[in-house]
């Protein structure tokens, strides 16, 4: 760790400059791979330029931004992206896609790290979780895997890892040496670590929530005002929990929440007494919906949005 990357000797680029001076463009600039993490896409970038310390990485891609900023990434959407477009020519849109970024617009909420983390907080893992078999293949990290309810990959049928086969340390997201498939504690290899195969029971559930957590993060259409897409799914819980006879006491106390957080979430309220993700993950599953259901019938509802009648629809 700490050591400076090499030059651009031959590829033309001043990749070494230390920290603090600006660098503009990456000589090699990979593109995001689909669902690939932000922390994973930037360690990619670093290898791919024989960047290895961390704070280097921060000079070009976050300069004129606090220096801690890469060290604290955690697939959140950075506040300015704009080093890092420069950097590695990739557009901002693209780079979003790398974060919960489109989670967050779905859910009406706001894509600060701040509020994000805490609307996400306990759905998703500090550090990294992997599939071996994926990283070998695709030599990247997906951002779905920050999410411990995805127990398994359901392209490989196996369980993801949550530390380092050989070591047994958690990895950390986006540490030195910056290499994708080397564990930073032990310099182990990740791809050969074994993963256990997925139980027969799981892999249903693993494929459905893949499903979900794919859709969530993809920059699929949401309601244009992006409060107006937690109201939609707000009405949307509330008509299947009546469907289902179900008193809203019922859900919170199911759910162990307060009931104010059921009719918040019904409401469509995004600060205050709203859900969190993990709240919504498990108000769907007592309903028997998927995330999925959930938006897609919000969708519809949004399209005909003015036709309802919101007495009905309260009743
Ligand atoms: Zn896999
Ligand atoms: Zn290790």
């Amino acid at each position: 760790m700490g050591s400076s990357p090499p030059g651009g000797r031959g590829d033309g680029g001043d990749v070494a400059s230390p920290p603090g001076s600006h660098v503009d463009v990456l000589p090699l600039r990979p593109r995001p791979r689909p669902s690939e993490s932000l922390t994973g896409y930037l360690a990619r970038l670093a290898d791919a330029n024989g960047v290895r310390a961390v704070d280097a990485l921060s000079a070009i891609c976050f300069s004129g931004q606090d220096r801690r900023i890469p060290r604290a990434q955690a697939d959140y959407p950075p506040r300015s992206l704009a080093a890092l477009s420069a950097a590695s020519g990739c557009s901002r849109a693209a780079l979003l896609g790398t974060t919960f970024y489109h989670l967050a617009v779905k859910f009406g909420r706001s894509p600060a790290p701040q509020p994000l983390s805490r609307f996400l907080a306990g759905s998703v893992a500090p550090h990294l979780r992997y599939c071996p078999a994926c990283v070998a293949e695709s030599g990247s990290h997906s951002l779905a895997w920050r999410f411990p309810r995805l127990r398994g990959c359901a392209r490989h049928e196996n369980r993801l890892l949550d530390a380092c086969g050989h070591c047994g340390q958690p990895v950390p997201l986006l540490a030195a040496p910056l290499r994708i498939g080397m564990c930073p504690a032990c310099r182990g290899d990740l791809r050969t670590c074994v993963a256990v195969r997925l139980d027969q029971a799981a892999r249903r559930p693993t494929a459905a929530f893949a499903r979900d957590v794919a859709f969530l993060l993809a920059p699929r259409p949401a309601p244009e005002d992006d409060r107006e897409g937690a109201r939609y799914i707000g009405r949307r819980l509330g008509r299947a929990r009546r469907a289902r006879g179900l008193l809203a006491a019922e859900v919170a106390m199911g759910l162990s929440v307060p009931l104010g957080r059921v009719e918040g979430m019904e409401r469509g309220n995004v600060v205050g007494r709203g859900g969190s993700f993990a709240d919504y993950v498990a108000y769907v599953d007592r309903l028997g919906l998927s995330i999925r259901d959930l938006f897609t019938s919000a969708l519809e509802e949004a399209e005909i949005g003015a036709l309802i009648d919101e007495s009905t629809a309260i009743a």
